[in-house]
This record gives structure tokens, sequence and C-alpha cells, in this order.
């Protein structure tokens, strides 16, 4: 069982990087985390090449240029995020399954290049105002990152029914269970 790819989505603030790390965390799955490129600022406690590869803009679209992404989203304004095609051969050559976080578009574009070694995963909010005060907990959250970020929350909402498999997370060891079944259904199959 490796090579195969676990494609986590959903808005942002919905507890997916906490799920996808969870899951991560547990021996059985032979995962890796597929560390996606992207152009934002790092943030307080955020590592080079562990939670993103950071890129200046130039450099995010000269990597475009040059083909050198499975998938990239202009996920906010002027904000870049992508997966490197490199990335996937590397986790790949190591005989990892690989797990991804990322935006309802990618996880898509992800789907329909691996239709049979992938499973797509949609993280769903219980509620718009659950969303808005987990995005205000974290302390690295501007006002106006907070209003973008929530400005995005419909239309990603409209994706759910294009996912394999969707998960509320109200409570966050359930989803965590949850996630942790359909990943072990998937692998052994
Ligand atoms: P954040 O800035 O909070 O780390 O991530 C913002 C959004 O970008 C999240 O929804 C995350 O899933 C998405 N994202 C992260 N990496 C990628 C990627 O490689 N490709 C795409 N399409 N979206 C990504």
């Amino acid at each position: 069982m490796a090579g195969k790819l676990i494609i986590l989505s959903g808005p942002s603030g919905t507890g997916k990087s906490t799920i996808s790390r969870k899951i991560l965390e547990m021996d059985e799955f032979n995962l890796s985390f597929s560390i996606s490129a992207c152009s934002r600022k790092i943030r307080e406690g955020e590592i080079e090449g562990k939670d993103y590869y950071f890129l200046t803009i130039d450099s995010f679209k000269s990597k475009i240029e040059d083909n050198e992404f499975l998938e990239w989203e202009e996920v906010y304004p002027n904000q870049y995020y992508g997966t490197l095609k490199i990335e996937v051969e590397r986790l790949k050559s190591m005989g990892k399954n690989i797990i991804f976080d990322v935006d309802v578009n990618g996880a898509m574009s992800i789907k329909r290049r691996y239709k049979e070694e992938s499973v797509t995963i949609f993280i769903q909010p219980p509620s718009l105002d659950t969303l808005e005060q987990r995005l205000r907990s974290r302390k690295s959250e501007t006002e106006e990152t907070i209003a973008k970020r929530l400005r995005k929350v419909n239309m990603e909402n409209t994706y759910a029914r294009k996912f394999d498999h969707v998960i509320i997370n109200e409570n966050l060891d359930d989803a965590v269970k949850k996630a942790a079944d359909i990943v072990r259904d998937f692998l052994i199959q």
C-alpha cells in the first residue's frame, strides 16, 4: 500500500490542517504530507520546507511558466499556492502514501489527474459563526484576511458534493476518527 493520495479540502479554519496532522501521526498509514509552494508570507511558528516552500510571487510565476506544478491556484488575490510535480514524485519514490491540504479547485485538479489512486475529503465547518470564531482565535489573522477567507466560504461549500466524502467538523476527535476510517478503507482497497 503505497503511492495513494488522500486529498483534504474545505474552507480555511475548518480544522483541515489539524485533522491532517493527527492522521499523519498515525503510523499505520505510511503517510507523508505534500508540502505545497506558496507566495504568502511565512507565519510565526511556520518552517520553510516543512509547512510550505515559501516563494516570492516572481519565482512562483516562473515555476508556473516552466510547467513545474501539478496544480496551482490564486487562492486569495495575489496569494498563490500550488503542488509541485517534483514533490509528489519525491514522496512516491520514497514509497509513501501522500496527504494533501489544498483548496477546492486544487483538490479537483489532483483528483482528475490521479482518479483511481486518490480519495477526496471535504471538511465542513458546522456553521459560519463557528468558522468565524475559529479564524479569530488564530492570532495570526488580521481583520482583512479573516474577511477574505469568509468571503470564499459559500463558493467552497458548493463544492462539497463533488467530493468522495464530507465530514462536518463539529467535534475534532470525531472528525479525526471519521477521516481515519475513510483513509483506512481507501488504503486497503
Ligand atoms: P493557509 O494560508 O491558511 O496556509 O492556506 C490557505 C488555503 O490554501 C487553504 O485552503 C489551503 O488548503 C490552500 N492550499 C495550500 N496549499 C495548496 C496547494 O498546493 N494548492 C492549492 N490549490 N491550495 C493550497
